[in-house]
């Protein structure tokens, strides 16, 4: 008898919903990153228990019709691009097709989705995998996302989460980035009813930081503005000092994705350096626009990594552009440490 079989595709797609779904806040980037592919002016995140109980993510986008309502929790189930090049065309934030089917695989998923200008929607419940019957319901245009029970068939999944304290921080530090780099788009964060914060959606950054991170911050940003050659970097950095002993506080976007990328985050660090004290990292909201040729966001299963053509160029830039943004606006007098 051989002994290599192929895998039950219900448990080849709960492997492979490992490489998406880490914890609650991987489920909230890519349920969030749906909501703003689809064009969302207004996004509801509500968590219970830390993610554990529940994720729910509501959205006023342009909905599914029943037929992709089904087809979305497959597995490269896209709307978003059909062969390889669309790639570096193409705008939104997802593109694997596969964030649906992962989250619906390790979850008890609720999906509701009204297609703009239809009289009513659909709800489909997907158990650990197993995809229900389509059930017509009335509804608000757009779609709604209820996660329950999330990790409730991955034993060692669930045993490796946080507190839920702590999983609710990571959402809440992950939502922080969204909400920055879509200041046109009104998102709020409940833990069960209780509102932690809400965004206004009028497209001012400034708006944004004053209701994440309060007067002191938003009082003291300073614009950053430079572009040539096709490389713009645009936004806001902020020279005080208060409790800087964590990297909160720094949303880099490129192409508006937000993106982790050290190589330009020391750059930005570096040109902070004569303002801060050892161990204390700066505030910094930054876009960077390229020409989508030189950008590949399929470097990483979350997507958040990316690859970047002439990285070292751009953080040369960056340096020099926040550099003269600080020196444009040091005081005469050092900055004193605040509380
Ligand atoms: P991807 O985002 O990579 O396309 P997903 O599994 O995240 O893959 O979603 C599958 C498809 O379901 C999307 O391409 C989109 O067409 C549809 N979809 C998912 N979420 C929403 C939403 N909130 N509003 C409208 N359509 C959605
Ligand atoms: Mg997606």
């Amino acid at each position: 008898m051989s002994r290599i079989h192929i895998l039950d595709p219900l448990v080849a797609d709960q492997i492979a919903a490992g490489e998406v779904v880490e914890r609650p806040a991987s489920v909230v980037k890519e349920l969030v990153e749906n909501s703003l592919d689809a064009m969302a002016t207004h996004i509801d995140v509500q968590i219970e228990d830390g993610g554990r109980q529940l994720i729910a993510v509501q959205d006023d986008g342009l909905g599914m019709d029943g037929e992709d309502l089904v087809l979305s929790v497959r597995r490269h189930a896209t709307s978003k691009i059909e062969v390889l090049e669309d790639l570096t065309r193409s705008m939104t934030l997802g593109f694997r097709g596969e964030a649906l089917a992962a989250i619906s695989a390790v979850s008890r998923t609720h999906l509701f989705s009204r297609l703009r200008d239809q009289a009513y929607g659909f709800h489909l419940v997907v158990d650990g995998g197993q995809i229900g019957e389509l059930v017509p319901t009335p509804m608000a245009e757009g779609t709604l996302i209820r996660v329950e029970e999330l990790f409730f068939n991955v034993p060692a999944r669930l045993k490796a989460l946080k507190s839920a304290h702590a999983e609710l921080g990571a959402i809440q530090q992950l939502l922080q980035h969204y909400a920055i780099g879509y200041a046109d788009v009104a998102i709020t964060l409940r833990d069960g009813e209780k509102i932690l914060w809400h965004t206004l959606g009028n497209g001012q950054v400034p708006d944004v930081i004053l209701q994440l991170f309060g007067s002191e911050i938003a009082d003291s940003l300073l614009p950053v503005q430079y572009e040539q050659e096709g490389l713009i970097i645009q936004g806001f950095v902020c020279p005080a000092i208060k409790n800087r002993g964590t990297r909160q506080g720094q949303s880099l976007y490129i192409n508006r994705r937000w993106v982790n990328n050290w190589v330009l985050r020391n750059a930005i660090e570096e040109a902070f350096r004569p303002h801060l004290p050892d161990r204390r990292y700066p505030y910094f909201w930054l876009f960077i626009t390229v020409d989508g040729s030189e950008v590949d966001p399929n470097a990483h299963p979350t997507k958040s990594e990316v690859r970047l053509d002439h990285e070292r160029f751009i953080a040369g830039k960056l340096y020099h552009a926040v550099q003269a943004s600080l020196a444009a606006n040091s005081p005469s007098e050092p900055l004193s440490v605040a509380s």
